[in-house]
This record gives C-alpha cells, structure tokens and sequence, in this order.
C-alpha cells in the first residue's frame, strides 16, 4: 500500500476544496486547507490574520516564506505521519522547491497529484454562484480575475513539474460531486493507494 500524501490541485472554483475534504475523511488523513487556514485567521483577527486580509481580499499570494512556515507546522503535527491532503499550497514554482525540501528531509514525498479540469467558463460561472452563497470577500469579479490569471501563469506550471516524477492523476472536474469523488478514488487506486 502506498501512503495517502496527496496534493489536489485545480482553478478556483474547480470544486478542488469539497473534494479535498471528501479524500481527506475517506482516507482518514487531515486536508490542509492554506485558504481555509488564512480565512480562520481573519475571522478570528490574529496577528496573521490581520496580516494577510489586504492580500487576500485583492486575491494577490500570500509571500511563500510565511505560507510555507503555516503548512510545515501543520505537516509536523502527529495526525499527518500517515499522510494528508493538501489543497491550495504549493501554489507556485517557489513553494514547490520548499515543500520538496521540506518533505524530503522527512523521506516522505508526495505519492499523487490529482488534477481536477474544470473548463475556465465553468469556474467563473461556479465562482459567481459561491460569491452569492457565501459572501467571500474575494469572491468579487475584480479578485476572481486575478485569482484565475494567478492559477493559469504560476499554479498551472507547477503540474509540469510533478508530470515529470509522474504522480499526476488528471480528473474530469465536470460532474456531481460523486461521480467526481469516483473518478478520483478510481485514479488513486490505481497507483495502490487504497482507504
Ligand atoms: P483558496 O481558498 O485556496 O483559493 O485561497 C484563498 C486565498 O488565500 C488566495 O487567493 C491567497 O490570497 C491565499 N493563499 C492560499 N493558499 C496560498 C498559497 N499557497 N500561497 C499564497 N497565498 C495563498
């Protein structure tokens, strides 16, 4: 069997964070969610939240060496030794180095990247419908535009990289949240990694 150390990656509003969530509960692993982790700390009005709500809000990156301290402490805690599902970090060629670096001082790379494809029109349109469901702050069509620009020219490439170690399971986004979820356990299985 091979360890559940999987990284989803997909535009926003690719419906990568329910699915993510999804994996993570079927595998027994935690998701770690940098976007949910930075919203928290808004919410809350921590020192990092406070920090990072102009950033967030325009739908610029948060700077790597503070986003990658969040998700190294939370890799290091005691329910991610069997494995975890990150959503949203590594979001650039940057993060990819230091996640790498980080991961193999551990001997722990990751074992799969699941690809969600989701048309661009599709995001757009699924994004517009959360902005009205849920009110998020860069849900807006200015942030929208610069989040998917940010996507296409510094996240997308990252894709590359890990197509090259040959970990990269690309999955059809289109379809109800089940028969996405399906289409991704099928490719994890795949490569032996079973819940
Ligand atoms: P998400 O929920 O993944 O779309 O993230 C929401 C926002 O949090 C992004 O638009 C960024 O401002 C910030 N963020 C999340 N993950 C990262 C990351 N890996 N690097 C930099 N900024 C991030």
């Amino acid at each position: 069997m091979t360890a559940p150390r999987l990284l989803i990656v997909g535009p926003q509003g690719s419906g990568k964070g329910t699915q993510g969530v999804r994996i993570a509960e079927a595998f027994g692993i935690p998701a770690v969610s940098t976007g949910d982790v930075f919203r928290a700390n808004v919410k809350d009005g921590t020192e990092l939240g406070l920090q990072v709500k102009a950033i967030i809000d325009a739908g610029d990156l948060v700077p790597d060496e503070l986003t990658g301290a969040i998700v190294r402490d939370r890799l290091a805690q005691d329910d991610a030794a069997a494995g975890f599902l990150l959503d949203g970090y590594p979001r650039n060629l940057g993060q990819v180095a230091d996640l790498d670096a980080f991961l193999d001082g551990r001997d722990s790379p990751l074992t799969a990247v699941i690809e969600l494809a989701v048309p661009r029109e599709e995001s757009i349109q699924r994004l517009s419908r959360r902005a009205a469901e849920q009110g998020r702050a860069d849900d807006n069509e200015e942030a929208i535009a610069k989040r998917l620009s940010i996507y296409e020219s510094e996240t997308a490439p990252i894709l590359g990289v890990y197509r090259e170690r040959g970990i990269v399971d690309a999955v059809d986004g289109v379809g109800t949240l089940d028969e996405v979820f399906e289409r991704i356990v099928v490719a994890l299985a795949a490569r032996g990694i079973t819940a």
